[in-house]
């Protein structure tokens, strides 16, 4: 294998990877994208969930061929059975401009949220980046990064036994949780374990359960300070799935234990249901890495730990991230200055937008996980649907009257955790 050279080298072609390729080709410089696996897309590791504008803000509109289901809200069922509908199916005007901009009729049916086909979904991302003049190669592991007088230069990599350098002016890793490129780029990328969620997923066909909105289940015993979630794939197929903090789940119990209890639990949902497909993964529900930016480096996506930490979302975010990161690397291109202060513009932008709202999700995070059933009981009395949308959104200013006047024994604890 030749060595290459390239404006811009993208380590990992999932959503971050390429939306920040598709965004620096069409700025004209030379992206080369390397992907280790053979086949972009699976396995999938991901419940697929994501909220239309998510696509949106990245220029994608919702399409048939990769978006399996539309989605109209949710319901968030509580330890003790009660449960609550968020009802999402006035879709907003803007989306709906948004969507119809150019069109007479969308391909697809306007939701607020969609269930991906995600394995076609990356496909199709890796296409549009191509189209717009973006270099693939598959089947292609990064493997370090090459310094010239200490200053990053490029990466070396393999395919099929035979190893290769591609020399760049900016190397992005994109190369998802636990950066391997960010790692040997000096960067430390590792997650602490009470940061992640195990997570294991089914893939299941013969549920009987409403196919229009995403089902959310808490409790301690069911899910140990995390959930299980019911993401519906179509009307009677849909993503299964759990997450739970490993260091609190009970003699040894893995994810995958909790999950089959739940689904054997409930046989008028499941009765005639099986797997048709099994996915396990950590899903890290931290705070982004310290810095995502050094002289000729950036790192973006799950990479950089870039994912919402209520719930471990990270589609629209490792998007937007590749989004961002390809206007402050075009920048730096133009002007011939790669250097961390330059490049630093994607990470200031993200920290003044997605940063902010992580923060405040950090801090609902800290206060839910305090939370006993109990509590979560309470809590179901006191809020409505659209509360959750709020609190979901990092906007939580309400909860303090709310819990004054209804909940005042968990008032201090949100003082604590939440001011
Ligand atoms: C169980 C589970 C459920 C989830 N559910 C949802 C959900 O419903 N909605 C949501 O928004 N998010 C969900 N997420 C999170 C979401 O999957 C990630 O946030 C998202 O995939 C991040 O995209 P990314 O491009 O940063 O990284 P990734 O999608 O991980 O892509 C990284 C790419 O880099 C490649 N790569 C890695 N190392 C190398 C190397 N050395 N050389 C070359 N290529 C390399 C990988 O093969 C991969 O293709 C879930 C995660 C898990 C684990």
């Amino acid at each position: 294998m030749q060595n290459k050279s390239c404006d811009v080298v993208i380590v990992g072609a999932g959503p971050a990877g390429s939306i920040a390729a598709r965004d620096i080709a069409k700025a004209g410089f030379d992206v080369l994208v390397v992907e280790r696996k053979q086949e972009i897309g699976p396995p999938k590791r991901c419940a697929e969930g994501i909220n239309v504008r998510g696509l949106l803000n990245v220029g994608v509109k919702p399409d048939p061929r990769w978006a399996a289901k539309g989605i109209y809200g949710a319901v968030i069922y509580f330890p003790n059975g009660k449960s609550l509908k968020i009802d999402q199916r006035k879709v907003p005007d803007d989306v709906m401009d948004a969507i119809y901009s150019g069109e007479k009729k969308p391909a697809l049916e306007p939701a607020t949220g969609y269930v991906l086909e995600r394995k076609i979904f990356e496909k199709h991302l890796a296409a549009d980046a191509i189209r717009a003049g973006a270099r693939y190669m598959v089947k292609t592991c990064a493997l370090d990064v090459i310094k010239d007088g200490g200053k990053i230069a490029g990466i070396t990599a393999e395919q099929m036994g035979e190893k290769f350098e591609i020399r760049s002016k900016i190397v992005v890793a994109a190369d998802g949780v636990d950066s391997r490129i960010a790692k040997s780029a000096g960067i430390n990328t590792t997650n602490k374990l009470s940061d992640y969620h195990s997570g294991f997923q089914y893939e299941m066909a013969g549920l009987n359960i409403d196919p229009d909105v995403l089902h959310i289940f808490f409790g301690n015993s069911l899910a140990p300070k995390g959930y299980v979630w019911i993401f519906p794939k179509g009307q009677d197929v849909a993503n299964v799935g759990i997450g739970i903090l490993g260091s609190m789940s009970e003699d040894g119990k893995r994810a995958k234990d909790y999950l089959d209890k739940f689904i054997e639990s409930r046989p008028e949902v499941f009765k005639n249901a099986s797997a048709i497909e099994m996915n396990a993964g950590g899903v890290p529900v931290s705070s982004s890495i310290e810095t995502f930016v050094a002289d000729n480096f950036m790192i973006i996506g799950d990479a950089a730990q870039l994912v919402n930490p209520i719930h471990g979302g990270g589609i629209a975010i490792a998007m937007n991230s590749g989004a961002l990161c390809a206007k402050a690397a075009v920048e730096a291109l133009k002007e011939n200055d790669t250097s961390r202060e330059k490049l630093y513009a994607y990470e200031k932008k993200w920290r003044e937008t997605d940063g902010v709202k992580m923060k405040k999700l950090l801090k609902l995070r800290a206060f839910l996980e305090k939370l006993t059933d109990e509590d979560m009981n309470k809590a179901a009395d006191i809020v409505s649907g659209e509360d959750i949308t709020k609190l979901t959104d990092g906007n939580y200013r309400f909860l303090f009257k709310t819990l004054l006047t209804k909940a005042p024994s968990l008032l201090s604890l949100a003082k604590k955790f939440l001011s």
